[in-house]
């Protein structure tokens, strides 16, 4: 997947949450985390080594996971993050999709 292709899943993703802001994206080496993203500017990271680890489903999950965050204005996993997310994607289903990430994750991190 390059970053074209993920450009378009964010903008997708994005107007599915109704968030009119331009987000950037860029694609870094990063240690422990799958992506992130910064609630002032704009900026979503996705590690770069995980992208070839990981199915569409997952990084389309990837995506929707950080703009909630960007959505509420908040990096905490509560309630109300929790409430955007399961109308998204069924409990079920995100917790499959958490399972992949953290597995690439800790593949490419040769934990695995
Ligand atoms: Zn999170």
């Amino acid at each position: 997947m390059n970053k074209d292709q993920l450009k378009e899943i964010l903008s997708q993703v994005k107007s599915d949450l109704g968030i009119p802001e331009e987000i950037r994206i860029e694609l870094k080496p990063m240690k422990i985390k799958a992506a992130s993203i910064s609630l002032r500017r704009n900026v979503m990271r996705i590690n770069k080594n995980i992208i070839p680890h990981l199915d569409q489903e997952s990084i389309k999950y990837l995506i929707l996971h950080e703009l909630i965050h960007y959505k509420l204005k908040s990096r905490y996993h509560n309630g109300d993050f929790y409430k955007q997310l399961y109308e998204k994607v069924e409990p079920e289903k995100a917790r499959e999709l958490e399972r992949r990430i953290l597995t690439s994750l800790l593949e490419i991190n040769n934990i695995l």
